[in-house]
């Protein structure tokens, strides 16, 4: 087993750093407060090459390897865990469905080149206000008329919905065949019948934007089709594998942000005659918590390398989601108290890491969907 990450890990994991330092650290509590994305921030992460940075060249990628991308997201949501959900979701969701589809390959190129060059953002869009942990509540439907498909539905919690310029929308096909009968398309931004909707007003990860998705006899060629009818379900969840290793590298980052600011705080904080380091209750509490994150850690890498060697992720990925997303709250919760009263105050960042890391435990499968997962597969 080799622990070392290679010159091109280490280089994209710099890359990711000193981007984060550079731009997204400058102005991340305005964007918190105001809950702002920042198009800016994002066209230069596509001039890096960060978006597609696992894909193919002649994709508009970069032919990075896996753990390369989810070291840069790691670095990323280290401080702005909201620009980290928008990556993942441009990258890992929005390019993984196409990539994983059964599309020719000169297809999946044409589809993912605009968001794996960095050019325009994409969303995944399968949650409904009757379908969350359970996709077979799905009610939105697409009915073949001729050489196009009509879509009636709404979707709601897309991530990056307002923003998206692709959206790869899961449907029924048949209301009596369910998930059986689920099909995928490829819905552009601005065609008629499909609206992006109202923006969700959200608890953490506030500068990532959320919105409902309307379709009103939305015509969608059939050339569209990502996944046939009946292959719709079984690509949604083949996709969020690799998704949850994206959540799993936000969760990580934002513990380790974390971490290191309650660090570096108790080194300076002195009260009772010293700094509070020297509380070996302090210390021994972020022995712990070190520990919490190491171990995540190597969970993580090991799902990303399951996935980029072509060995079966589906359990390591929500292993990884399970400990790393645990850890972001966890550790989260106890920098913030570690902090004291600056612990409540934005401007020690603390408090929005902690209200970032909440929703890592809920989307992409929650929590208790990753242990309904993993002990399904333990007594099968
Ligand atoms: C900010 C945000 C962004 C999102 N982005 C996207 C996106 O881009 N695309 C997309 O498609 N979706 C997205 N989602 C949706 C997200 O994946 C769902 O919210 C999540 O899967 C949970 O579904 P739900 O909210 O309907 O909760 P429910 O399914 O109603 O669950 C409620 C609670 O019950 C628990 N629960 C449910 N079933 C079980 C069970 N069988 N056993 C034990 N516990 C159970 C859940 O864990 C949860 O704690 C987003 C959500 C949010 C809040």
């Amino acid at each position: 087993m080799n622990f070392e990450l290679t010159a091109n890990q280490l280089d994209a994991q710099k890359i990711a750093r000193d981007f984060t330092e550079r731009t997204l650290a400058k102005d991340i509590l305005e964007r918190d407060a105001a809950a702002e994305f920042s198009r800016a921030h994002f066209d230069e992460m596509g001039r890096m090459g960060l978006i597609g940075l696992p894909y193919p060249v002649e994709m508009g990628g970069q032919g990075g390897d896996y753990l390369s991308y989810v070291l840069s997201l790691e670095e990323i949501s280290k401080l702005d865990a909201s620009m980290g959900i928008t990556y993942s979701v441009c990258t890992s969701l929005f390019c993984g469905v196409i990539m994983n589809s059964d599309l020719p390959t000169e297809r999946k190129a044409e589809l993912i080149r605009p968001v794996a060059s960095g050019k325009a953002l994409g969303s995944f869009a399968l949650t409904e206000p009757s379908a969350g942990s359970d996709a077979a509540g799905c009610k939105t439907v697409a009915v073949r008329d001729g050489d196009e498909w009509v879509i009636n539905g709404s979707k709601c919690f897309i991530t990056n919905g307002p923003l998206s310029d692709y959206f790869v929308v899961f449907t029924l096909t048949d209301p009596a065949l369910g998930t059986k009968g689920m099909a995928c398309f490829m819905v552009p931004k601005g065609v008629p019948g499909f609206e992006q909707g109202k923006r969700h007003d959200t608890m953490g990860i506030r500068s990532a934007l959320v919105c409902e998705l309307y379709f009103n006899n939305c015509r969608i060629p059939t050339e569209n089709l990502v996944a046939e009818p009946g292959k719709g379900f079984a690509l949604a969840m083949k996709s969020l594998d690799g998704g949850r290793i994206g959540v799993a590298a936000q969760g990580l980052g934002i513990a380790e942000g974390a971490f290191e600011i309650a660090r570096n705080y108790l080194m300076e904080r002195e009260q009772f005659g010293k700094p509070l380091y020297k509380q070996q209750h302090l210390a021994f509490r972020m022995a712990e918590l070190a520990v919490e994150i190491e171990q995540a850690k190597y969970m993580l890498y090991k799902a990303a390398l399951d996935k980029q060697e072509g060995r079966p992720y589906t359990e390591s990925a929500a292993k990884a989601k399970l400990v790393c997303t645990d850890a972001a709250m966890h550790v989260t919760t106890e920098a913030v108290q570690m902090l004291g009263g600056n612990g409540f105050m934005k401007e020690y960042h603390v408090e929005r890491m902690m209200r970032d890391a909440k929703i890592t435990q809920i989307y992409e499968g929650s929590n208790e969907i990753q242990k309904l997962i993993l002990s399904g597969r333990l007594f099968r």
